[in-house]
């Protein structure tokens, strides 16, 4: 049994570091940050290509860089960017409201308020909408990586990952490479 006064007298500058266990690569900041940011800028958060868009709300089915599927392989991924987009509307009508109330009290003109926001809530998650797609897009990734069924053309018959692409997933290759 060890001696609890024993490591109680040695300095904590002296004791040995524990080994510190690798950051699950979902929980590194810097990873989600270039994710976002990619996502922000409304490019693939993948890879950072442009060209994701066919028209303002519709998405190409890939990714022309990396050829990430937009929709990851799922029917319903859109709701994602459905609830991004209906939150961020929100939150701007929000602190529109506050701020019309804030900058007019105790005048506040609550029918010329209530009118504007309704004409600023209509439009805003059409044009907000890109963003909600490519912002879900990337926090999707943070937490689920890239694997191989989520690249376009990657069927059991067809490879169109360039040979030697390194995935966004550790010890992940396209197989194209390894022939
Ligand atoms: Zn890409």
């Amino acid at each position: 049994m060890k001696n609890p006064s024993a490591s109680a007298s040695v300095p904590p500058s002296a004791r040995p570091s524990p080994p510190s266990a690798p950051v699950p690569r979902e929980l590194n900041l810097g990873r989600a940050a270039r994710l976002l940011g990619r996502g922000l800028l409304r490019r693939c958060p993948n890879c950072g290509s442009r060209g994701l868009f066919r028209r303002w709300v519709v998405m190409a089915p890939s990714c022309p860089g990396c050829h990430l599927k937009t929709d990851r392989g799922e029917d319903d991924y859109f709701i994602g960017s459905f609830v991004v987009n209906f939150v961020t509307a929100e939150l701007l009508i929000c602190a529109g409201a506050l701020a019309g109330i804030l900058l007019t009290w105790p005048d506040v003109p609550w029918t010329a308020l209530k009118w504007s926001l309704i004409g600023v809530m209509i439009p805003i998650p059409v044009l907000f909408y890109p963003w909600a797609k490519t912002l879900w897009l990337a926090v999707d990734l943070t937490f689920r990586p890239v694997t191989l069924k989520d690249l376009d053309g990657h069927g059991e018959n067809e490879v169109r990952v360039p040979p030697g692409t390194v995935l966004d997933t550790p010890g992940l290759t396209a197989p194209s490479a390894r022939a």
